[in-house]
């Protein structure tokens, strides 16, 4: 049966050949770095939390009852955002809140104790501040009201740029948008719930949940979390730090502890909205270019408007990485990245994660076999 017989040479050459391009294939690839991306996310964390706390305030005067001018009639509450600041900072120095400050009119020198508390959260503790107007007016609001609370922050903290804008009552007026785009504010936070992802509009972003006494929040907040982590998404959950939404300092430390003790599960970066722009805006623009075996070049496309931020890149290996150099300098070897964004490397088996400053150049260092 020559035909039987062709056929059965035909398959062994045919064999012979895959097994020899197996083979090629697979000594080709050994030692081999590949690069894989840069993650949606700060050290491949899955997902990112934003705490976000309104009505902070700048006048002394209200650092214990902060009063509201709401339809002719002032409304008091306890403020409670000390406890707080001291209770986060002693428990949690790694974890930061985006908090929205009510400048007030007196925002200068009188009060320049709680102006250098907020330059230290902000310079030592990467929290983020943001304007929360002078006047906590419902729109339309003055220029003096929105652009003024911008320059009492900038002018109190030396060196510092405000990115993001939360409008009282969570609405923006006609008009207030462009000028917050003049005055340099990448981000609007506005009370619409619900977001679940990356904005892809900066000056439109939501909430997701809000933390306080009235809402089944634990419930929906472990769910959405258990939820993110799986799909990859960002968790923005609000609250003020008053009578407004709990009934004692205790009640909302509480439940604070509650929410990071199932938040800061490993998997997830607690992160501030501005840090999380920058993030985004350097991943997209990011360039890996691979040299040599060992070597690769990193670099934006653009430059950004902003100092950049570490970033992460992700590659395959298949040998231990003895280390990693970059411009010639050897990156701290890690055990945990943290949440504020950090230089250094990690390997999980076949999976190496580099985080650097764009614009150098990679090399690593391979274990023999
Ligand atoms: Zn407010």
């Amino acid at each position: 049966m020559p035909t039987l017989k062709k056929v059965l040479i035909l398959t062994l050459v045919l064999a012979t050949i895959l097994a020899i391009a197996i083979d090629i294939n697979a000594s080709e690839d050994r030692g081999i770095i590949k690069y894989e991306g840069a993650p949606k996310f700060y050290a491949k964390y899955s997902s990112a939390v934003i705490f976000r706390v309104d009505d902070f305030v700048a006048d002394p005067s209200y650092i214990h009852n902060i009063t509201f001018h709401l339809s002719r009639k002032n409304v008091v509450f306890q403020n409670y955002q000390m406890e707080l600041i001291d209770h986060l900072l002693k428990n949690y120095p790694d974890m930061r809140l985006v908090f929205g400050v009510i400048t007030g009119d007196i925002s200068g020198s009188n009060n320049s104790d709680l102006w250098s508390l907020y330059a230290e959260l902000v310079k030592d503790y990467g929290w983020e501040a943001a304007s929360h107007t002078r006047y906590h007016l419902p729109p339309p609001r003055s220029q003096a009201d929105v652009l003024g609370s911008i320059l009492d922050i900038e002018g109190n903290i030396t060196g510092y740029k405000v990115y993001t804008y939360i409008p009282p009552y969570g609405k923006i007026g006609k008009g207030e948008l462009d000028n917050l785009r003049e005055a340099g504010v990448k981000i609007v936070m506005l009370d619409k719930p619900m977001q679940f992802n990356i904005p892809n509009r900066w000056d439109n972003m939501r909430i997701t949940i809000k933390m306080d006494r009235t809402l089944p929040w634990k419930t929906s907040l472990k769910l959405m979390h258990s939820f993110e982590n799986m799909v990859g998404g960002v968790l923005i959950v609000y609250t003020h730090a008053t009578s407004f939404d709990w009934k004692s300092g205790s009640q909302l430390l509480n439940a604070f502890d509650y929410a990071i003790s199932f938040v800061n599960d490993g998997k997830t970066w607690i992160t501030v909205p501005s840090e999380l722009y920058k993030y985004e805006v350097e991943r997209k623009e990011i360039i890996v270019t691979q040299l040599n075996e060992t070597s690769f070049r990193v670099e934006l496309k653009k430059s950004m408007d902003f100092e950049p931020i570490p970033i992460t890149l992700s590659f395959e290996v298949n040998r231990d990485v003895k280390a990693v150099y970059y411009d010639g300098s050897p990156l701290p070897k890690l055990n945990y990245f943290g949440f504020v964004p950090t230089v250094g490397f990690q390997q999980q088996r076949n999976n190496l994660i580099v985080s650097i400053y764009p614009g150098g150049t990679l090399t690593f260092e391979l274990s023999e076999e």
